[in-house]
C-alpha cells in the first residue's frame, strides 16, 4: 500500500487539484491529517473530495470551529471571519462529516496520524525540542502530523533529535529512506496554505513496504484561488499570503 498523505488543505481547491494530478498513479490510498476547511473559498468542494476519497482523516482545529464544535475565541480575526463564512457555506452532509472526524492520534496500519502533536491535537511541533519532548510517548515508530504548515519532520533517536532538513537539504523534492531504529515524526506540509516560504502546494507519499517517504511540492493556480477568496468577501490577507507562502 502506498499512501498519499495530505493536510491543511484549508478549502483551497486549486491546490488540492494540483496535488491530485501530480500524485496520480503514485498512491493507493488517501490519508488526511486534518484542517480540511478554513481560510479558503471552496469548503464544500474540498470537503466533498475528502469525504469521498480519504480512507482516513483526523479533525483539525479549523474543522472543529467551522463545523460548529468549538468557538473561534482563540482565532485571529481573519481566521475567525473565514470560519464564520465557512460555517454558512457548508452543506449539511459536509458539516456532519467534519463533526464526525475523529480526534488524533488515529492508527492507520502500522503508523499514526495526528493533526497537532500525537499527545494533543492542538499542540504545535515546531522545533527539535518539541519533538524531543515526545520521546518515550509515541505508540508507533512512524507518526504523521500537521498543524504547523511546515513540510519536514524529525528523527527521534535515544540520544537526540535530528531535523529531516539536516538529513535531506532539498526536502521539497527528497525521497527519504526510513531507518529501522529511530522514531519518526513526519509532516507532509500544507496543501492549501504553506507557511515555509515556498508557496507551492505540499504533500508526501509514504511507501511502508520500501520504507521510503517522498516529499513533494507542486505549483498551482494561486491567482485563481486568490480571486475566489476576494470575491467571497474573505479578508484580503488570506489571498495575499498564498503568494508569499507565509
Ligand atoms: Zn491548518
Amino acid at each position: 500500500m502506498r499512501y498519499l498523505i495530505v493536510a491543511d488543505i484549508h478549502s483551497n481547491l486549486e491546490a488540492l487539484e494540483a496535488v491530485i494530478r501530480d500524485a496520480h498513479g503514485a498512491y493507493d490510498q488517501v490519508v488526511c491529517c486534518g484542517d480540511v476547511v478554513g481560510y479558503g473559498a471552496d469548503p464544500d468542494a474540498v470537503t466533498d473530495w475528502v469525504r469521498k476519497n480519504a480512507a482516513h482523516c483526523v479533525r483539525g482545529n479549523h474543522d472543529k470551529v467551522c463545523a460548529g464544535m468549538a468557538d473561534a475565541s482563540w482565532f485571529n480575526s481573519a481566521a475567525a471571519r473565514a470560519a464564520a463564512w465557512t460555517q454558512e457555506q457548508l452543506s449539511e452532509v459536509n458539516r456532519k462529516f467534519l463533526c464526525g472526524l475523529p480526534e488524533g492520534p488515529l492508527e492507520v496500519g502500522s503508523f499514526l496520524i495526528a493533526h497537532g502533536s500525537p499527545l494533543d491535537e492542538d499542540d504545535y511541533i515546531v522545533s527539535p525540542a518539541d519533538a524531543a519532548n515526545l520521546t518515550g510517548y509515541l505508540d508507533a515508530r512512524i507518526s504523521f502530523f500537521a498543524h504547523t504548515h511546515l513540510q519536514g519532520g524529525y528523527q527521534l533517536h535515544r540520544n537526540g533529535v535530528i531535523s529531516l532538513s539536516a538529513v535531506a537539504p532539498n526536502l521539497s523534492a527528497a525521497t527519504v529512506e526510513l531507518e529501522n531504529d529511530p522514531f519518526y515524526l513526519l509532516n507532509p506540509g500544507s496543501v492549501g496554505q504553506p507557511r515555509d516560504g515556498d508557496p507551492r502546494a505540499a504533500y508526501l507519499v509514504y511507501e511502508p513496504a520500501r520504507r521510503v517517504v517522498h516529499f513533494r511540492r507542486v505549483v498551482y493556480d494561486i491567482g485563481q484561488a486568490q480571486r475566489k477568496i476576494v470575491a467571497a468577501g474573505l479578508p484580503e490577507l488570506l489571498a495575499s499570503r498564498l503568494a508569499d507562502g507565509q
